[in-house]
């Protein structure tokens, strides 16, 4: 009689978007934060005001401390609170625009239960609309949507073609990645940096930089039990 065959060991688990998914992203974002401090720091005193590190750092600090204070409020109150966090830690124009990509997951997300990963790459979507509208600003412009943008699209490819949540934020983090490097030649069109007109050519974009390790820690979240940061950026 033949034997039954073992279940592959590499088969994948299906990974949830719950509350311990949203306290592995927190987690894994404020420690990719914390690696990336010094340099997100020269970047942003290449073509701003040399704090985007520190501000940021001490944003997912607080967003960390909250969390682990609060009880399981769910998914969508789960990064609502993050938002909270950021806004009050991070200040400067980091902090709306930070506080608002979460604020937004928190309000577009379904309000209970555990979220699909087509249900949170419309959350990615929508909190990507937001802070366009906030900053008013376009791909190109050299901020952070220069990363979120190809990111979600990516994700969104990526989901649509049948790849699990992991693969998809695994590409997306490349995609977003590449659009934080991308910024490097332009010319700052929003925010500080555009003051300094073409003197902002040839230095990444701080903003699009911390941005793209949003996509690297949402990867790590969906890779259980988490993944080491990849090496630092660029
Ligand atoms: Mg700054």
């Amino acid at each position: 009689m033949a034997v039954p065959a073992e279940p592959s060991k590499v088969s994948k688990v299906a990974i949830t978007i719950d509350h311990a998914f949203v306290v592995r992203f927190v987690h894994a974002l404020d420690e990719r934060l914390t690696d990336a401090e010094t340099y997100l720091t020269e970047l942003d005193a290449a073509i701003g005001d040399a704090d985007h590190g520190t501000n940021m750092t001490r944003g997912l600090h607080a967003a960390v401390i909250d969390l682990e204070a609060a009880p399981d409020r769910g998914v969508a109150a789960g990064f609502a609170g993050v938002g909270r966090s950021l806004i009050r830690a991070i200040g400067g124009a980091s902090g709306p625009l930070y506080g608002t990509v979460f604020a937004t997951l928190g309000r577009t997300l379904p309000q209970d239960g555990a979220v699909d990963a087509r249900a949170f790459a419309a959350g990615l979507r929508e909190a990507l609309h937001a802070v366009q509208r906030l900053g008013a600003a376009v791909v190109g412009d050299k901020t952070m949507v220069d990363a979120i943008a190809p990111g979600v699209t990516e994700l969104e490819r990526r989901l649509g073609h049948g790849d699990d949540l992991a693969a998809a934020l695994d590409a997306a983090t490349r995609a977003a990645r590449g659009g934080a490097k991308a910024t490097t030649p332009l010319r700052a069109r929003k925010g500080r940096a555009s003051y300094l007109g073409v003197r902002s050519e040839g230095h990444q974009d701080p903003g699009a930089s911390s941005s793209a390790l949003v996509f690297d820690a949402l990867h790590a979240a969906a890779t259980s039990p988490g993944t080491a940061a990849d090496p630092l950026l660029p």
